[in-house]
């Protein structure tokens, strides 16, 4: 089984949508394939959410018209014959009114996720549509019923693989299987979903569940680059990727792939292969356990970081220091990305700043807390320390005009990071591309 995931751009058309129904159909054998919504679709849905948190419903109203409006016209592009053209306005309008009821009343949280769903809900409930007028056999799953998450908001392994199995059983004579990526439900049985960008963590999730053997991932760019493409030029894609780079770059800010993704099939050892839609004959980057290559092979950056520092003179000599500190953090579940060490201070970043207030307090009785926000990482990836000497001074002679606020390396054999001030993100970024020109 495989699954092919196509985000947001691959299904953001009803020229896009024909393309991805041509994809699926030249890959024999049985697959599932997840949907994102349509580009643009989640974004639209949040703000929509956001007139209703803000009681603002008639511009809220106003939104879901105008969306309203792009779906019929894409749904007149994408049916030839008027009885699915009939069918396709019937499925938009079942969305659309049901969004349109959110104006009556006030809105909750847990509404707002039922919203944010309806992207995911009608890109797959169309293409599967879709699939039925060019006569290709198709089953459409719905994810609320087998995608969950747990109390701490993480996967539910178990429940899902039950539900997707058993559903797959139902439908055992279907080659061909329609889901939604993104949604689910949480411990209570309320709509969810996997945070942004999130549908490439369910197809890695549902990889898992069905034990794939592999899981694709359909973009609008032909792999893994080896640097920000969205501010670096000359950008190029790596082709072999190992998990643990993969993950360590999509954690650390390439954009390609949710941070989540890459752990689940890294632990089930299930190749991911990123492709773009655009260009489906590129090769694409092939993420698997083996490592290969050596030096740096790619770059990425996350903007969000908070550096918190607490300088403290006993430090060196009390012992347990850094588990009370961390045991701050622990507290208040925020986890850290950076640590460096000096005898009479630490640096810590996060990402996540919601008790950033509680943290700095609880730390305080420690020693003297500065608090830097702002800041971005950098991540250099590749396969260092063992053969190529000379890398991290590669990396310092690069960035010899950016001033460098934290460093860590040796964690392990395959990252550099660097925190830098954000303004200062593009010019490192650029600078560090100066590597990969032989
Ligand atoms: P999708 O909607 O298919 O999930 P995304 O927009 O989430 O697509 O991810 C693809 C985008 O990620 C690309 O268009 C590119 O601009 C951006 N990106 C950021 N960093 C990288 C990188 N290192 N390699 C490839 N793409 C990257
Ligand atoms: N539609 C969701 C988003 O825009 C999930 C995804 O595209 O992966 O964040
Ligand atoms: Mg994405």
């Amino acid at each position: 089984m495989i699954i092919m995931k196509f985000g947001g751009t691959s299904v953001g058309s009803a020229h896009r949508m024909k393309k991805v129904a041509e994809l699926v159909q030249e890959i024999p054998g049985k697959k599932i394939i997840v949907l994102s919504a349509m580009a643009g679709t989640t974004n639209s849905l949040v703000e929509i959410a956001n007139y209703l948190f803000k009681k603002n419903n008639s511009i809220a109203a106003e939104l879901i018209e105008g969306l309203r409006i792009k779906y019929y016209k894409e749904g007149e592009a994408l049916f030839a014959m008027e009885v699915f053209k009939t069918k396709a306005k019937e499925l938009i309008d079942s969305h659309f009114d049901y969004l349109l009821s959110f104006t009556q009343d006030s809105f909750t949280i847990h509404e707002e996720k039922a919203v944010l769903a309806q992207g995911e809900l009608l890109s797959t409930a169309l293409f599967q549509l879709y699939l039925e007028e060019i006569g290709q056999e198709s089953k459409l799953l719905s994810a609320l019923q087998f995608m969950r998450i747990d109390k701490d908001l993480e996967p539910d392994y178990f429940y899902i693989k039950e539900n997707l199995s058993r559903l797959l059983n139902e439908n055992s004579t279907s080659e061909l299987f329609v889901t939604q990526g993104f949604i689910c439900r949480n411990r209570y049985g309320e709509i969810d979903n996997l945070k942004r960008g999130g549908s490439d963590y369910s197809a890695s999730l549902i990889g898992v569940a069905v034990e794939a053997d592999e899981v694709q991932i359909w973009t609008d760019i032909d792999g893994m680059h080896n640097n920000d493409p969205r501010i670096v030029e000359n950008t190029s894609p790596i082709r072999y990727l190992s998990f643990d780079e993969a993950a360590e770059l999509a954690y650390f800010g390439a954009k390609v792939l949710h941070p989540s993704s890459i752990l689940p099939a890294k632990n089930a050892n299930i190749p991911v292969r990123l492709k773009s839609t655009l260009s489906p004959d590129s090769e694409g980057t092939l993420i698997t356990s083996k490592v290969s290559g050596s030096g740096i092979k790619a770059i990425a950056a996350k903007d969000g970081i908070c550096a918190i520092k607490i300088k403290s003179g006993r430090m060196l000599l009390a012992y347990g220091f850094l588990r009370k500190v961390f045991e701050i953090f622990e507290l208040y579940k925020t986890s850290i990305d950076m640590i460096t060490t000096s005898e009479v201070a630490v640096s810590v970043t996060i990402d996540d700043t919601t008790y950033l207030e509680q943290i700095i307090k609880n730390l305080e009785p420690y020693g003297k807390v500065e608090v830097d926000q702002n800041q971005s990482i950098i991540c250099v990836v590749g396969d260092f320390v063992k053969k190529d000497k000379g890398v991290a001074l590669n990396v310092f002679k690069a960035l010899k005009e950016v001033p460098i606020r934290m460093i860590s390396y040796g964690g392990s054999n395959h990252n550099i990071s660097l925190l830098v001030n954000t303004e200062d993100k593009k010019a490192a970024l650029i600078q560090l591309n100066q590597l990969f020109e032989k």
